[in-house]
């Protein structure tokens, strides 16, 4: 390893690491010129050169780096991961227990002490994320404190970390046994299929496992549902095992169709029962509404940021869009589940961007269900951005 730098941190922010904030922002760092080795330990020091936090440095869209201690005697070293991993094993110790789901995250970032690393587990597989060359060149540390922590069949990984912050195409395979992929993961019963070894993406997005519960178990019989940005269809799935008339998947990658496909066959329903489109979802929009569709239940649940052929969507910027051309599918007594994953505002925001559509549309609504992220996602309360989840279930009156 690397000897451990000095690293002057600017006023305001060295109160902010004393209380726990995780995070190097690029402004808290005096004279940044110093890094150079991505992976390198940073002692961080106030204006007077007394000892903050050790950090390490590892550039990613957030920032430089993160606060890995804050206790000076402390070493960075494979011991150091395994306290992190046996800490964060025995938070979701139910999890491992419970036999109606077997995915989930087992280790989350800063909230679990360790910014820039996220873990999930899949039924026997563990999936590693790393989001910078720096958290990335701690690797065999990692993956030899995982070994002393769990049991597993095979290890993956993913790399996200190239000068985008985007995932680098790659074998994934790590250590352990590969896969035969699709594995099918259960989550509260529903099935899953899921590849570890292609592409970013996994088929499923974890942070969302209470809310398809939810639509399955109290909002899905006999209604018909549209699902936006549907991705593989896990929403439509469980609300087709909720009972749905009908569910309609609209995404405009090609693949989402297949993948829809099997997300339904792994559960034991007919696709053919169900529709599944690829288009964008603002031409979907306009189709809707000339053929005077209308939905008891539109689920919205689109990226950050996206860019198709005709438009863009920035979720900060045009949620409340978005919602408008959702309420006016949506039947009288009809049912909204809007979320988002942007991190960048917080419930308040993002209740004002719903009430402003509705105010637009002179209709009233109700929240009736507010959800954040699950519980295996544990945040660290101190770093707001990390608590990005945010889901609402809107009865229109
Ligand atoms: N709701 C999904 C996850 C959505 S991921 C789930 O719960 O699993 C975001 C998806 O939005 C991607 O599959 C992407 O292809 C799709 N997407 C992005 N812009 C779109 C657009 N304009 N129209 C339709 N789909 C879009």
């Amino acid at each position: 390893m690397q000897k451990e730098i000095m690293v002057q941190v600017k006023e305001p922010f060295a109160g902010e690491f004393r209380k726990g904030y995780p995070l190097v922002a690029k402004e808290a760092v005096a004279d940044q010129e110093l890094l150079k080795i991505e992976g390198q330990v940073m002692k961080l020091t106030d204006v007077h050169g007394r000892f903050i936090a050790k950090a390490y440095y590892g550039e990613q869209n957030k920032g430089l780096g993160w606060v890995l201690t804050r206790d000076e005697e402390e070493i960075i070293d494979q011991a150091f991961f395994e306290r992190k991993l046996a800490t964060s094993f025995e938070r979701r110790a139910d999890f491992f227990e419970d036999t109606e789901t077997t995915a989930f995250r087992v280790f989350h970032g800063e909230g679990d002490g360790i910014g820039g690393l996220t873990i999930d587990y899949y039924d026997g597989f563990y999936l590693l994320s790393w989001y910078s060359a720096g958290i990335y060149a701690f690797k065999k540390m990692i993956v030899a404190a995982l070994k002393n922590t769990a049991e597993f069949k095979g290890v993956y990984e993913k790399k996200r970390f190239d000068t985008k912050g985007q995932y680098m195409e790659d074998d994934d395979f790590v250590t352990g046994e590969r896969g035969e992929f699709p594995i099918i993961v259960k989550e509260n019963s529903m099935n899953f299929a899921v590849y570890l070894n292609d592409g970013a993406m996994t088929g499923i997005f974890l942070d969302q496992r209470e809310v398809r519960r939810q639509i399955r178990d109290h909002y899905a019989y006999e209604k018909t549902v549209l699902n936006t940005f549907s991705y593989t269809g896990a929403f439509s799935v469980a609300a087709a095992l909720g009972g749905a008339m009908k569910t309609t998947s609209v995404d405009l990658a090609k693949r989402s169709s297949a993948k829809t496909i099997e997300q339904f066959s792994v559960n034991a329903l007919d696709y053919e029962n169900q529709e599944i489109r690829v288009m964008d979802v603002f031409n979907y929009f306009d189709y809707a509404k000339k053929n005077e569709l209308k939905f008891d239940m539109v689920i919205l649940d689109p990226p950050s940021f996206a860019r198709s052929k005709k438009y863009t969507f920035s979720a900060a910027k045009d949620y409340t869009k978005l919602m408008k051309d959702a309420i006016a599918i949506t039947s009288n007594k009809g049912m909204i589940v809007a979320s988002t994953n942007n991190g960048s505002f917080g419930m308040k925001k993002f209740k004002e961007m719903i009430d402003k559509a509705f105010q637009e549309h002179g209709k009233r609504y109700m929240i009736v269900e507010e959800y954040r992220l699950p519980r295996d996602f544990h945040i660290n309360r101190m770093f707001k951005e990390g608590d990005y989840l945010k889901v609402l279930f809107i009865r229109l009156k």
